[in-house]
């Protein structure tokens, strides 16, 4: 059996070039792809090694069950959804979904936005017929085009997505630097989007609460430097101030390699050890010992990247680039993951057994999850590695609707939520974090969308045609979204 990481040395950003690429993107255009490759490189960073190691190390916290982790988004993002408003709505859904749990929980959320750079879509098919044709399959808008004659892959797509995630990093950040997101005023925004008066009464109450909280600790003097975030409003490490990462699927690796920046490690974060050289290795024995290098390769694209589900192949393209950059990861992990094979990816992606560094996100679907999470939780248990465990209830439980569209109930996503807090707990162990796809989009009207079923507003197969706009996977809209944090965090409060 091989171990691919003996030593990081035989890494470099292009190494994962000489592995087997799922999910593989051919453009016809070779000369072109590398002039775009080559612009990417000179392009300044989207986020920092300071940034990206806060968030390591708050995943560390989350790991050690001293905050909760909220990851959320759209399943793609697309270059015409990139407005104002559509950001400004998911940031709102992401901070009122997560107000809701630290009351519940009484704990510090940390949130990863799917934002600013999730555009690529890993597919069960290379090709789809519509209309009667068969097409290339729509690969996500950094790709190629959703309309059937757009399905050509285009490299100025990366480029323009690196543009579309540049801007919507720097609505986030100002709107963050200017308030907006400040927890003594949830009121800003989120309530405008609540239709339900069960939902508005419940969130009033905890939104005043907490208010009432802040002004209180401000009251007393007591307000703390701590806890806060990079990416963030303005003042040092004010209490009331919240976090917000971004992160995308690390599907297109030339895209990402392009991104990938050898970076001083910022001081005072502890510098990874070299793994010393074991028995296996053949390279010649150092004049000295191993010293902690003093820069790292950091995916500068975004804070968190993720291996999907196909393509954690280990030994092929993705986790061959994973293993050897700086940022926290997540896996996918689902019901063909064997235990044993989850103990050696870990093994490759983290050899020095580093905590924040690999988040695993289980997705197994309501009927599945019995059948597999106690094992894969014993099998890294037995292993010693340190991991946070993540629900991702949306996607085991993706089914078609009789009018042919991509929908998930909510009960089935319940389903899973609760059994996975089940089986953690028999199994001693802890579910750190809630993984999403949800949309706080709402059409001229004001209204959600209308694309899983179920949830307080009842939502009917007849319905799922009102506001279906998704072009990839069924997302919970506001109101479904809210329900799942009140369930959580209802759980937490037990
Ligand atoms: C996703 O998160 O949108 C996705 C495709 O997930 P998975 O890799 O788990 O199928
Ligand atoms: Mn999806």
């Amino acid at each position: 059996m091989t171990d691919f990481n003996k030593n990081i040395d035989d890494w470099s950003p292009s190494s994962w070039k000489s592995k087997s690429i799922a999910q593989d993107v051919n453009y016809p255009d070779q000369a072109h792809l590398e002039r775009v490759l080559s612009k990417l490189e000179k392009l300044p960073p989207l986020v920092t090694p300071s940034e990206i190691e806060r968030l390591r190390h708050q995943l560390s916290q989350v790991q050690a069950g001293d905050a909760f982790l909220l990851h959320a988004g759209d399943c793609a993002e697309s270059f015409d959804a990139c407005t104002h408003q559509n950001i400004s709505n998911k940031i709102g859904l992401i901070l009122s979904f997560s107000l809701i749990l630290i009351w519940g929980a009484r704990l510090p959320v940390v949130r990863i936005g799917r934002i600013a750079g999730q555009y690529a879509k890993p597919r069960s098919s290379p090709t789809e017929t519509v209309n009667g044709k068969e097409v290339m399959s729509f690969r996500g808008d950094n790709v190629n085009g959703l309309s059937p004659d757009d399905r050509t892959p285009d490299p100025e797509r990366l480029l323009s997505a690196y543009f579309h995630s540049t801007t919507t990093l720097n609505y986030v950040r100002s709107l963050l630097a200017s308030g907006f997101a400040s927890l003594s005023q949830p009121r800003e925004w989120s309530l405008s989007h609540v239709r339900s008066d069960t939902i508005k009464k419940e969130y009033e109450v905890i939104s005043q609460g907490l208010a009432d909280a802040l002004d209180f600790t401000r009251t007393v003097g007591a307000e703390t430097t701590t806890g806060t975030s990079y990416v963030r409003g303005g003042g040092h490490g004010v209490l009331g101030e919240v976090d917000f990462y971004t992160s995308h699927e690390g599907l297109m690796l030339n895209y990402e390699e392009a991104l990938t920046r050898l970076l001083p490690i910022p001081p005072g974060v502890p510098r990874p050890q070299h793994k010393s050289t074991e028995a296996t290795s053949v390279r010649s024995t150092p004049a000295t010992t191993p010293s902690s290098p003093k820069d790292a390769h950091y995916n500068t694209s975004a804070h968190f990247i993720w291996i999907g589900d196909r393509t954690r192949q280990i030994g092929g393209a993705h986790v061959e680039y994973f293993r050897g950059i700086r940022n926290p990861i997540g896996i996918k992990v689902g019901p063909s993951m064997v235990g044993e094979e989850l103990v050696r990816l870990l093994g490759v992606v983290n050899p020095n057994r580093e905590s924040g560094r690999v988040t695993l996100i289980t997705r197994y679907g309501a009927e599945k999850i019995d059948n597999h999470l106690a094992g894969h939780i014993s099998a890294v248990q037995e292993s010693g590695h340190p991991v946070v465990w993540v629900c991702d209830p949306m996607h085991g439980n993706t089914l078609t609707s009789s009018a042919g569209l991509k929908t998930r109930h909510f009960s089935s996503i319940i389903r899973e939520i609760t059994t996975c807090l089940r089986i953690h707990s028999e199994c001693s162990s802890r579910l750190g974090g809630i993984s999403l796809e949800f949309t706080g989009e709402l059409n001229d009207e004001g209204f959600s969308v209308t694309e899983c079923l179920g949830g307080s507003m009842e939502l009917t197969e007849e319905q799922l045609g009102l506001r279906y706009q998704s072009f990839c996977d069924p997302r919970l809209n506001f109101e479904q979204s809210l329900d799942v944090a009140f369930i959580l965090s209802d759980h937490f409060k037990q």
